[in-house]
């Protein structure tokens, strides 16, 4: 295939693709460059994260410090301060970045408490601010008084492929995710989704999931890879497999699937990808800056130079993109 051209691509062919010998990714960044040059210019979005609500949640998500079996010492609360929030809130506006993250653990809500979030929300829309929540399993109802307060985008990630989705979490469905997210688009919103590379999944695995996002066509795709986390299960989980140049293959093959959507090199960023800040940046555009829900990361000084000194751009002309 050559740089410019798009076409779909078979699974069989994706797996060539992840299967390439690795003098061949040159030749694979360029045609990845293409496209994303095509749709997404020279910009990199960045968002930055608030985590609204910590810890205690109910699942068992096995890469996750919050989930219920999790030993990790983080931070645990029902609710982050309005400063806090607001502050967050404050800092897209005043830098000019793409986005405010905010998410919550859990996967159940009461509408009392979607109502809350619904009114923090609406305030901090007030200012224009593109927002995104991370947030678990809704209800039709919950999902439109959200939206009704302005809320642009929900996160909803498929995490891995539906055949290794058991390995990593037992206490929810793959396919109940799937069906929160068409509930999500039939409301409206725009959609990001993605998954986390490095659980112990095969490169079909890999594959089945990004197909699987191209039938959602979402917004946005977060790509995490693994940062195993002391206190969960994946803890002391073997990541010798992710070098960068099969990080690499994995976020070119995405671009090649969905060249529209926004390519989120997400956690891991500042560990698999150190020192090929340039070649990342011509495949991805977006990043998270000032860590993530519960691990720290690169922060938002350092990722403007980064990203400038890489040739590119993050500046956004007004607050919502
Ligand atoms: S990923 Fe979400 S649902 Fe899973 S354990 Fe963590 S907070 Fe809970």
């Amino acid at each position: 295939m050559k740089a410019g051209d798009e076409k779909k691509f078979s699974r069989a062919e994706c797996l060539q693709i992840l299967n390439l010998p690795d003098d061949a990714l040159e030749n694979l960044m360029e045609t990845a460059y293409s496209l994303r040059t095509k749709y997404k210019g020279n910009r990199v979005s960045i968002q930055i994260l608030t985590n609204v609500r910590s810890g205690n949640c109910t699942q068992n998500c096995a890469y996750c410090a919050q989930s219920r079996d999790s030993k990790a010492p983080i931070e645990k609360y029902r609710s982050v301060s309005d400063e806090k929030l607001d502050s967050n809130n404050n800092l897209v506006n005043e830098f000019h970045l793409s986005r405010h993250c905010i998410g919550l653990s859990g996967m159940g809500f009461t509408d009392k408490e979607i109502e809350n979030l619904a009114e923090r929300i609406a305030r901090m829309k007030k200012s224009g601010t593109h927002i995104c929540c991370s947030i678990g399993f809704l209800t039709e109802h919950q999902a439109r008084v959200l939206k009704a307060a302005g809320l642009d985008r929900i996160n909803h990630n498929l995490n891995t492929s539906r055949r290794f989705y058991p390995e990593i979490c037992s206490t929810h469905t793959y396919e109940r995710r799937i069906q929160n997210i068409q509930m999500l688009q039939r409301v409206g919103f725009e959609i990001c989704c993605g998954g986390i590379i490095g659980m112990g999944e095969s490169k079909e695995d890999v594959v089945d999931m990004l197909l699987d996002l191209v039938a959602i066509n979402p917004e946005s795709v977060p790509i995490n890879f693994l940062l195993p986390v002391k206190g969960t299960r994946l803890a002391e989980r073997d990541v010798s497999n992710l070098t960068f140049e099969y990080c690499m293959k994995i976020l070119c093959l995405a671009r090649l699937l969905l060249p529209k959507s926004d390519i989120r090199c997400a956690a891991g960023r500042e560990v698999y990808f150190k020192g090929h800040e340039k070649e990342l940046f011509k495949v991805v555009d977006s990043v998270f800056a000032s860590g993530y829900l519960t691990e720290g990361g690169q922060s938002l000084s350092e990722t403007f130079k980064t990203i400038e000194n890489a040739g590119f751009t993050w500046f956004v002309e007004s607050a919502d993109p």
